[in-house]
């Protein structure tokens, strides 16, 4: 069915703005990502009731629907060549005493604004600020700066309430024990050890009956369209001192990446040297920099820190006005990035979110030196190094981006080898969800496709992703 007709039919079905229009397909082709892909309609729906029509239209008519939040997604997550769901609507907020409930549209700086007022913010931060939504960073199990201390979406999410492939609100709970009777030892085995993972669907948090909405963390909206969550909030701190050292090499600074963790730093972050030549201020213009923040026990920390680290101290700074400002030399990494190539060149977003265990940065580290030396490639490497979660941006000539699957190949076994997830916080998407059966090997991919039947057997929802029989890494690059 041609575009208008599906719109015109969608508009009567469910009764909500639709639309198909040339310019707004164009716009929802596009999201952060390095990827396009055309959608047939755009719907915006008011309620649970708009949402209940919609799916049960798509079904009927066997129309793929693919949620959106703010489209800041960096691996093609939101886009689909079907029906776009955008959220915007779902924009209700509920305080409470150490949790907030929020309608997954409502985008994060506008929660953070009403949060601040009560002297309160939620942990996960991605470094894109106020223009992600709730139902995106649930969709990504999204974290940021602070996640070091404050954890990732899975680790303060209370509730969540979806909307299933039948197009009514599923009860998670009811869902658990045939959940739960896939998942043996080795399952749960097969999931690396790190501090936060966003590959394949999170059943190794589902614990128990009260955990099962863990399970939509992280589920890029192919098992339900969120409509609300509750979310845990925490008491900002009184004083924070922001710490910024110096190293010659980024191994040298994973090295002591492990040693400050040790000091319980509230986030811990790096930006190398193709950062740091954008930003005007007086630094070094080779090597790398870390940033250290500490909340607690502040005194302590930099008197120890001091003594701990190989790298030079550069700044020790303790107003909150100068810390925000030095942190956005750090949130705006991903533009000063795109400063620092040229016209001929491009840097997709496809291995730009691996995770290890701190300790096996150096391996990882090195393991990129000779994927670097084999293809004659040129990175730029920031991140959550606390974390052991390093964006990696390779830059490629347009001409050599059919090099980029076997780099991918090659740096995906080699992350899994070392005991890491080849996503810790942006999710599968296009770029990698042909690649989560590599990750997590056959008999954990069966359970994920089990897990994906139940929610949606007839994959409606944003197929594609996460489960794919498909090869998607290459075949939508917009470059
Ligand atoms: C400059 C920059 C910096 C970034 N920094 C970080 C960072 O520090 N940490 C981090 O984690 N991420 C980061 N990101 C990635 C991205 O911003 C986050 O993952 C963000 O949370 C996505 O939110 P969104 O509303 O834009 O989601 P979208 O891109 O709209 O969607 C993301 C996924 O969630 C699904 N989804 C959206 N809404 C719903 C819903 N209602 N129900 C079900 N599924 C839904 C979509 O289908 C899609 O699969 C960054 C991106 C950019 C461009």
């Amino acid at each position: 069915m041609k575009s208008d007709k599906i719109g015109i039919k969608l508009e009567k079905a469910a009764g909500c703005t639709v639309t198909w229009d040339r310019y707004m397909l164009d716009f929802y082709s596009v999201d952060a990502s390095s990827y396009k892909l055309k959608p047939q309609v755009i719907a915006f729906p008011r309620n649970e009731k708009d949402i209940a029509k919609i799916i049960r239209f798509a079904k009927k008519h066997l129309i793929p629907v693919t949620p959106r939040g703010g489209g800041t997604g960096l691996v093609g997550g939101a886009l689909g060549k079907g029906i776009i769901l955008d959220m915007r609507n779902f924009n209700k907020i509920k305080i409470g005493k150490n949790h907030v409930t929020v309608g997954s549209g409502v985008y994060k700086g506008h929660l953070d604004k009403i949060l601040q007022k009560q002297g309160r913010f939620v942990g996960p931060d991605p470094s894109i600020g106020p223009f992600c939504t709730i139902g995106g960073m649930v969709g990504n199990n999204s974290s940021g700066v602070h996640s070091l201390k404050y954890g990732s979406v899975i680790d303060n999410l209370i509730e969540v309430k979806i909307m299933d492939s039948t197009g009514n609100a599923t009860r998670l709970q009811n869902m658990y024990h045939s959940i739960k009777s896939n998942i043996s030892q080795d399952v749960i085995k097969s999931f690396p050890r790190v501090s936060k993972n966003s590959c394949g669907y999170r059943i190794d948090r589902v614990l128990s009956e009260k955990d099962v909405h863990k399970l939509i963390a992280g589920s890029e909206g192919t098992l339900g369209i969120i409509t609300s969550a509750k979310l845990r909030t925490y008491k900002m701190p009184k004083n924070k001192a922001l710490c910024i050292i110096h190293y010659k090499t980024l191994l040298q600074a994973s090295i002591d990446s492990a040693k400050i963790l040790t000091l319980k730093p509230a986030a811990l972050e790096v930006i190398d040297k193709n950062i740091t030549r954008q930003i005007k201020m007086k630094i070094p213009n080779s090597g790398c920099l870390i940033f250290a923040e500490f909340d607690n026990d502040i005194k302590h920390s930099i008197k120890q820190i001091q003594k701990i680290t190989s790298g030079k101290i550069i700044k020790v700074e303790s107003n909150k006005g100068n810390i925000r400002k030095l942190w956005s030399f750090r949130n705006s990494a991903l533009a000063f990035s795109l400063r620092s190539i040229t016209k001929k060149e491009t840097m997709p977003t496809l291995i730009e979110d691996s995770v290890v265990p701190v300790k096996r940065l150096p391996l990882l580290l090195n393991m990129l030196d000779m994927i670097e030396k084999k293809y004659h490639l040129r990175t730029i490497v920031y991140g959550h190094i606390g974390n052991g979660n390093l964006h990696i941006r390779p830059v490629l000539g347009y001409k050599d981006i059919s090099k980029i699957q076997k780099i991918a190949t090659e740096f995906f076994t080699g992350v899994i080898g070392i005991g890491g997830s080849i996503t810790g916080e942006h999710g599968d998407g296009l770029a990698r969800s042909e690649f989560v059966k590599t990750q997590y090997g056959d008999k954990t991919y069966a359970v994920f496709r089990n897990i994906k039947q139940q929610f949606d057997p007839q994959n409606i929802l944003n197929p594609g992703k996460i489960i794919s029989d498909k090869k998607t890494m290459i075949k939508n690059l917009k470059i």
